[in-house]
């Protein structure tokens, strides 16, 4: 990570999407204040989705939004990655692949030709990767979508050039400090076990399972996972099969895995 040196002009920042529903960006207009201090402290010099303006210049600090799925969002983020002195990964589509990872479920031919029909070898497609396994990222803000307090705190150490550590215990440990009742025992399943927290239990405690947006937990704690799977008759595969939804794209990792 490159540190972003403290100088008389604000950090250059700049946000990017690749192939996603743009609901992360969503999520940064919802800041509020805490948005306004933010920019009150960066000079926003791209955002599509705000603004027409394009930087010439190098960047500070880029925050991307996306996954990559074709040659030309590979070229283009390695471009980008050129220009930048820190890199943000923000939202599951970016860190982890996301939901765009079910693509890589099928045969890349199989899944062009049900998306283009019968001129499908006209349209450029990829299996999908999440941003780190491309290029280097130096910080990740996992979820879908992201869970804004912890943007904010991401953004904060990137501007400051400090480290972030992604929380690597399970959502149920927020899930239970939170005092909910689990699913489980209102007879639904949750991948809370196995889904790196983070997002203060934002699903469960708001009377919705987890459905492991935030990628796995590096090291589960296999014996209660275990213990939820016995004690409620689970099927494992079954499990896994919804582990799926968002956690397809596993391996390749430029930055060793996050
Ligand atoms: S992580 Fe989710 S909310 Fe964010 S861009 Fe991807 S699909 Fe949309
Ligand atoms: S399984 Fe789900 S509902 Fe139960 S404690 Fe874990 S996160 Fe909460
Ligand atoms: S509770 Fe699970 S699905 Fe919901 S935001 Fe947290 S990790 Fe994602």
């Amino acid at each position: 990570m490159t540190n972003v040196p403290i100088t008389a002009t604000k950090p250059k920042v700049a946000f990017f999407d690749f192939a996603c529903c743009e609901g992360c960006q969503l999520q940064v207009a919802n800041l509020g204040e805490a948005l306004l201090d933010i920019l009150g402290a960066i000079d926003v010099v791209e955002f599509r989705e705000v603004m027409s303006e394009k930087w010439d210049k190098d960047y500070d600090v880029v925050i991307i939004e996306g996954s990559i799925t074709d040659h030309h969002a590979e070229e283009r983020i390695k471009k980008i990655r050129a220009r930048s002195k820190v890199l943000i990964a923000y939202g599951a589509c970016a860190c982890i692949g996301g939901v765009n990872g079910m693509k890589n479920s099928f045969e890349l031919d199989e899944i062009r030709q049900y998306v283009y029909g019968k001129d499908f070898k006209l349209f450029d497609s990829v299996k999908t990767r999440p941003i780190h396994q491309v290029v280097k990222v130096d910080y990740f803000v996992n979820g879908c979508p992201i869970y804004p307090p912890e943007l904010v705190e991401v953004i904060k150490c990137a501007l400051r050039g400090l480290p972030y550590t992604v929380p690597d215990n399970p959502v149920c440990v927020e899930c239970k400090l939170n005092e909910n009742v689990c699913m489980y025992d209102k007879g639904v399943s949750c991948l809370g076990p196995w889904t790196k927290g983070g997002c203060n239990s934002w699903c469960t405690s708001n009377g919705n399972i987890c459905y492991g947006c935030r990628g796995e937990v590096k090291n589960p704690a296999k014996n209660a996972a275990a213990e939820v799977i016995g004690k409620y008759k689970l099927n494992a595969d079954l499990i896994k099969n919804k582990f799926d939804m968002y956690n397809k794209c596993k391996e390749g990792d430029i930055n060793g895995g996050k």
